[in-house]
């Protein structure tokens, strides 16, 4: 699906791409089976928004978890992942079909941007801190082991120090796996500019709060990521790794990057790797 109905403040994407329109869900299942018959394993279907997949299609609309059970009973599909949800959009009942389906993976791409309710609210986000919290744990509930992956933008319109330690608090609590942390910078064409919300925090104030978040997500990320040492992890390979060609990366359920020593070409394969080691970006491990 393209374009998004939402229209957050500092984003430029319903003016460039326009209102949401989804595919149909035959069509989709259709280009599936014929990747797939041509040898393709892993689809990822994307949107800008895609918990609100097929709210417009003729003659009835569908909806995401439709889209999942049919696009995963495509025979041969060995995993299959959704990115992005949006916190105002997702519907927990989605949950089950991580639950049924054994090829869609534990992974979710689940913005937050902020942890201040006033800041999300001039972001005209449509959630609060708490509520993002609560759909975080009935993730967490329905599927133990599910990759949670954040944004956040840092800096925005009004950002007080008040309002970035109720970022620092969200990061500390929903221990993203990874985070796309960014600093903010009005853009032309936005809801933001377009209404006077100032670009009011000083550079120097939006460095010094990126590299204070970042030096802990990076930290968070590495502690959760030990936790995962001696566990055994299935990984679909991707090829040499691209800094030491005498390694295979490869990516597992959570989608994070793990990294093999193997004399082997591993491209294109599912293979075990016990996990040995970690860091905040990469889980490192022999082949089982
Ligand atoms: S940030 Fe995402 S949800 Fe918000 S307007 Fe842009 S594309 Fe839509």
């Amino acid at each position: 699906m393209r374009g998004c109905d939402h229209h957050c403040t500092y984003c430029v994407v319903p003016n460039t791409r326009g209102m949401e329109s989804s595919r149909p869900l035959e069509e989709i299942v259709e280009e599936c089976k014929i990747l797939v018959g041509e040898g393709t394993q892993e689809i990822t279907l994307l949107g800008q928004n895609i918990d609100s997949y097929g709210k417009r299609l003729q003659p009835r609309r569908r909806t995401l978890s439709e889209l999942l059970y049919a696009v995963a009973d495509v025979p041969g599909l060995k995993r299959l992942r959704f990115i992005t949800s949006h916190p105002s959009d997702l519907k927990p009942e989605l949950f089950q079909a991580f639950k049924d389906l054994p090829n869609l993976m534990p992974y979710l791409h689940f913005p937050a941007q902020s942890g201040s309710d006033s800041v999300l609210k001039r972001m005209r986000r449509g959630y609060t801190f708490e509520r993002y919290l609560e759909l975080v744990a009935a993730a967490r509930e329905a599927v133990p082991d599910m990759g949670l992956a954040g944004d956040t933008i840092v800096g925005f319109s009004g950002e007080t120090d008040e309002d970035f330690e109720k970022t620092i608090e969200l990061h500390e609590r929903t221990r993203y796996q990874n985070a796309y942390i960014f600093m903010y910078s009005e853009r032309d064409y936005t809801p933001a500019k377009e209404q006077g919300l100032p670009d009011d925090v000083p550079l120097d104030v939006k460095k010094r709060r990126i590299n204070r978040l970042m030096k802990l997500q990076r930290q968070w990320a590495a502690e959760e990521n030990q936790k995962k040492v001696g566990r055994v992890t299935e990984v679909f390979g991707e090829g040499p790794s691209r800094k030491d060609p005498n390694k295979q990366e490869g990516r597992n359920p959570q989608n994070q990057v793990v990294i093999v020593e193997s004399g082997r070409e591993l491209q294109g394969q599912l293979y075990k790797v016990e996990i040995t080691s970690a860091t905040d970006a990469a889980l490192y491990g022999r082949l089982v």
